[in-house]
């Protein structure tokens, strides 16, 4: 059945301004593309309804796009059986060329993955690095590869493509499903799935492996092919060769807001500029639930936040995700060789930020993504009307227990002194809740059971006495490490906890290198790392324009 176009004229779920885009976007679109939408009544009703929608206006954007409409319950539409639709809704994209489905609406962050598959499905390119290309080339026997999401997980995009460039680059062989996990809690409960993205990779003999988090191409390329862990240097890519660099004044490590508003000021001065981010854009901040001493903003989710952060820094400069840094090389010119290009500038910032460190307690590494996360933003709707712990007196765990409270969990703080480190604002918001806290308590074991998190043995640091607390999560928010692997490797002095030493302007013990934002150490706020992006990208113009430099 054709989608029926004129009952969704009005209430449109793509903006105006989104619409311009889509339609300048595809005008290029190369082979036609067909979506094909799977409904049945009574199940999942809003959702199928959001999905029609969506393919519809899809439809109405482009003469090559055509959007069909199956309802299970029609017995003359005999596409469901011939697709083997089993989940509702699900739509196909390009069926007859390639194997790629979302089960369940692309809700939230999912939604401009869809942009992005139809596209390339179009052009019939993966658009994978050439190394993840080259491995699935290699492989021989089938594979079913399924994506578990959760509509505020910013990490679950990039894994979805993931999954589906693989289902691009090999259609003979691979099969690529997005699920969405709020929609088909029953798939994600027989998956084990207690953290997004978690990605199953099936082979036709029943040998499966997981990957919990989003991963880069080349490693899960490797991982589909063997269905083994890799470990990233084993397949590092090999850095290309002095004719391959591109030329321009500055990289930027880091797409957090101290690199996005460094490349912003760096090129209002005049400096060409790249910014290199290994993982999403935004850093720390696109995973912090709300945001509210922003100026400006009131009350931000850090994902909109640096959304906004993100275009503003795209009027001026290259952002690219899933680009990762693999060595520098320290000369008259700063040599940058990543996993898919290489970079000659006149000089670097280093904004690679801080990740969360572990509690190091047992079970931890075991349960990770099986009720142990690190991601409020990302698993805590699968904890609505569950019991979890949040381990922290810091900003980041009261922000998160507010977080999974509004969410419907029963939360409880555990922390090890008597007093928070947070500041007051959160502290009180937190009282005002009633969110429980356990103080002077450390989490001394993760217990489960059937690869689940059930519950944590709680030492008091008063008495050493032990006590258990039922949970099926642990949100751990014990602070921050910093990234400075890569700027201690080319002599980059670090103080204390690994965070880099800066003089006021921003340079670090070498010449024409900086460093901004949470890997400097300090207060780290979005404020100060802003300011510091911009004051690190100014010194740097200040320095290039010294004749020594220029080059
Ligand atoms: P943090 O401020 O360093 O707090 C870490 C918390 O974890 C502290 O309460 C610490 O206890 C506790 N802790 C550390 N190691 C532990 C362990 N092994 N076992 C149990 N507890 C442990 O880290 P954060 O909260 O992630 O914040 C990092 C930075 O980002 C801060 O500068 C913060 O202000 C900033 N931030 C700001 C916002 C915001 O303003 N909206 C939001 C998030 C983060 P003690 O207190 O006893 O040391």
């Amino acid at each position: 059945m054709a989608a029926d176009k004129d009952s969704h004229a009005n209430d449109k779920l793509i903006p105006d301004d989104g619409r311009a885009h889509l339609q300048a976007l595809f005008k290029d679109l190369k082979e036609p593309v067909a979506l094909e939408v799977f409904t049945k009544k009574g199940v999942n009703d809003p959702y199928s309804e959001y999905l029609i929608k969506l393919a519809t206006e899809l439809d109405d954007l482009a003469p090559k796009i055509t959007a069909t409409v199956h309802d299970a319950d029609d017995p003359k539409d005999k596409k469901i059986a011939e697709r083997g639709v089993e989940v509702f809704p699900t739509m196909l994209v390009a069926p007859d060329r390639y194997a790629i489905r979302f089960l369940g609406a692309p809700l939230g962050e999912e939604g401009r993955t869809v942009i992005e598959v139809l596209v390339r499905a179009s052009a019939g390119l993966s658009g994978l690095a050439q190394d993840a290309a080259k491995r699935l080339d290699e492989l021989t026997e089938k594979r079913r590869i399924r994506v578990f999401t959760s509509p505020t997980c910013p990490y679950c995009p990039g894994q979805v493509l993931n999954a589906f460039k693989a289902a691009l680059q090999r259609p003979d062989l691979i099969t690529a499903e997005a699920v969405d996990s709020s929609e088909n809690p029953e798939l994600a409960d027989a998956a084990g799935v207690g953290g997004v993205p978690h990605t199953v990779v099936s082979a036709p003999d029943g040998r499966e492996h997981v990957m919990v988090g989003l991963f880069p191409e080349e490693r899960f390329a490797e991982e589909v092919v063997t269905l083994e862990d890799a470990a990233e240097e084993e397949h590092a890519h090999a850095a290309p060769g002095a004719e391959g660099l591109q030329e321009l004044d500055a990289v930027i490590v880091g797409a957090g807001p101290a690199g996005l508003t460094a490349a912003i000021y760096a090129e209002r001065s005049g400096l060409s500029t790249v910014v290199l981010e290994k993982d999403v854009i935004g850093g720390q901040v696109t995973v912090t639930p709300v945001v509210e001493n922003y100026p400006g903003f009131a009350r931000v989710a850090g994902k909109q936040l640096m959304d906004v952060m993100a275009a503003h820094a795209r009027e001026y400069t290259h952002v690219h995700e899933g680009e990762e840094v693999r060595e520098i090389k320290v000369g008259k010119r700063i040599e940058v060789f990543t996993n898919r290009a290489a970079y000659s500038a006149r000089a670097l910032i280093f904004a690679t930020g801080s990740t969360w460190r572990k509690l190091g307690a047992p079970g931890e590494d075991e349960y990770f993504g099986r009720g142990v996360s690190y991601c409020s933003t990302c698993d805590g709707y699968m904890f609505k009307g569950k019991k979890v712990a949040v381990a922290g007196g810091g900003n980041t765990a009261l922000t998160d227990a507010l977080h999974l409270a509004h969410l419907g969990a029963k939360v409880t703080i555990i922390h090890r002194r008597d007093a928070f480190r947070a500041e007051q604002h959160l502290q009180d918001s937190v009282a005002r809740e009633g969110i429980e806290v356990r103080w002077n308590a450390v989490v001394e074991r993760i217990n489960g059971a059937d690869g689940r998190v059930t519950g944590l043995t709680l030492k008091s640091t008063v008495d050493d006495s032990t006590s258990e607390l039922a949970v099926e999560g642990l949100f751990v928010a014990v602070g921050q490490k910093a990234n400075s692997a890569l700027a201690q490797e080319i002599g980059v002095r670090t103080e204390q906890g690994g965070f880099i030493a800066v003089d006021r302007n921003m340079r670090t013990n070498i010449p024409r290198v900086y460093a901004a934002g949470d890997i400097t150490g300090g207060v780290r706020q979005i404020v100060t790392a802003v300011g510091e992006g911009s004051t690190a990208a100014l010194a740097m113009f200040e320095d290039l324009g010294n004749p020594y430099w220029k080059q």
